[in-house]
């Protein structure tokens, strides 16, 4: 029997990379859904490649241009949210869920219902609904197989491990292009300058998380959800090679490992092909080409960002504020209107607005809260002056 399966997100750096994983196997699965936002050209022609039963479109005014370059296919094409929430609901053995931001949030939470498998690299769904995503999964009996690469490297260290025995975990960071600039210098960075990853070729947004570090402060609180840690038990060190992916600290003063090249089908794979590790074409690593693997502490006095998601890690139902506040602050940053360590101000600023923390002490307990939530929220930060 074939597998059916979905990639929400497409188009993006994740979902190409998925495409990749499936071009070695393609004739063991049956695509469902596939999705992207604006990228209809990378849509139409991923399509006509792989056959899927749906499309979708995010940017309604790009729907025709899809429908018509499908015409002579059997895909049936729809746009909007609406659809693509639905297409969420449909039953199939495993998606991927890689739609970027907040707005994969919805999607991730219906695949959680209606997948067996949900390989989540939406990692903002655990951070804006962790509580929520992840009792979804337990009453629906869906396993939850995370797929950013971090987090993938914990859940294979714990495979087999009993949890009572884990002592803490520690997340890995490249440190992004920023690393060794002084504070000064980081003030003024652009746009172009906070691209550059040194070792990770991914979306845009994730990109410029990662040179300010939020990209590592949303990791910690994903960790904190998905493996029910303590703040004070996850710890971040940074990992310039990134070759080791994260590393889990048990009672008795054991530490395991995950370590591969840096490149997103290794997890994909694994969540794809999980518990088995079949051939994805992945060259190991050649540890007398790499040489040495070097270790520091984070400068959180130059990433503010590691800092301030203590208040976060503190009361996890602020995620969806930190999230929305963050999400604000990058689309401000990269329209040139706010500097690069504004971003974090404006995080923290929206963070300690009193009106959010009394609507968060109602608890989000669904969607709606945390739609209503997230709003505010980015309301809040919009208005933040510099
Ligand atoms: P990307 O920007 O390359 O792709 C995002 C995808 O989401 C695209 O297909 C886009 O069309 C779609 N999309 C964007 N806005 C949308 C909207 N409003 N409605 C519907 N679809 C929309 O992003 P990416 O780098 O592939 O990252 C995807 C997710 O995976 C993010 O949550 C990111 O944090 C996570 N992640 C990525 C990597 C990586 O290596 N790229 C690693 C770990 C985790
Ligand atoms: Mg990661």
């Amino acid at each position: 029997m074939k597998k059916k399966v979905n990639i929400f997100g497409t188009t993006g750096s994740i979902g190409q990379s998925t495409l990749q994983v499936f071009r070695g196997n393609r004739d063991a699965y049956d695509f469902i859904v596939f999705s992207a936002h604006d990228n209809v050209d990378q849509l139409i022609y991923d399509c006509k490649e792989f056959k899927p039963q749906y499309a979708n479109i995010g940017n309604e005014k790009l729907f025709f241009k899809l429908k018509n370059a499908l015409s002579d296919t059997d895909v049936i094409v729809s746009h909007g949210r609406d659809s693509l929430v639905d297409l969420a609901c449909t039953k199939v053995d495993w998606s991927m869920s890689a739609i970027v931001g907040f707005a994969g949030v919805e999607v991730s939470l219906r695949c959680a219902e209606h997948s067996k498998i949900l390989a989540l690299a939406n990692k903002e769904a655990l951070v804006c609904a962790g509580k929520l995503l992840l009792s979804i999964c337990k009453s629906n009996n869906t396993k939850l197989i995370p797929v950013d690469s971090e987090h993938s490297a914990i859940f294979q260290c714990l495979e087999g491990e009993r949890r009572k025995d884990l002592k803490s975990i520690t997340l890995t960071a490249s440190g992004g292009p920023f690393r060794n600039w002084s504070l000064q210098r980081i003030q003024s960075a652009t746009l172009e300058e906070a691209l550059k990853h040194p070792n990770w070729s991914m979306g845009t947004r994730i990109t410029i998380d990662s040179a300010s570090m939020f990209n590592k402060s949303l990791e910690l609180i994903e960790a904190m959800h998905l493996f029910e840690l303590d703040f004070s038990d996850v710890k971040i060190i940074i990992h310039p090679q990134s070759i080791i992916h994260s590393m889990v600290n048990f009672k008795d003063g054991t530490t395991l490992a995950q370590l591969s090249l840096p490149d997103m089908r290794g997890p994909i794979g694994y969540s794809l092909n999980y518990p088995k590790r079949l051939n994805i074409d992945m060259d190991n690593i050649d540890f007398a080409k790499i040489g040495s693997l070097e270790f520091y502490e984070p400068d959180k006095k130059k990433f503010r960002s590691l800092e301030i998601v203590e208040k976060v890690g503190r009361n996890l139902d602020l995620g969806v504020v930190f999230n929305a506040a963050k999400e604000i602050a990058l689309d401000r940053f990269i329209s040139g209107e706010i500097a690069f360590l504004d971003m974090v101000d404006l995080v923290e600023k929206t963070l300690a607005e009193s009106s959010l923390v009394n609507k968060i002490t109602k608890k989000p307990q669904n969607v709606s809260d945390i739609f209503e939530i997230d709003e505010l929220s980015r309301e809040i930060a919009k208005k933040i002056k510099f």
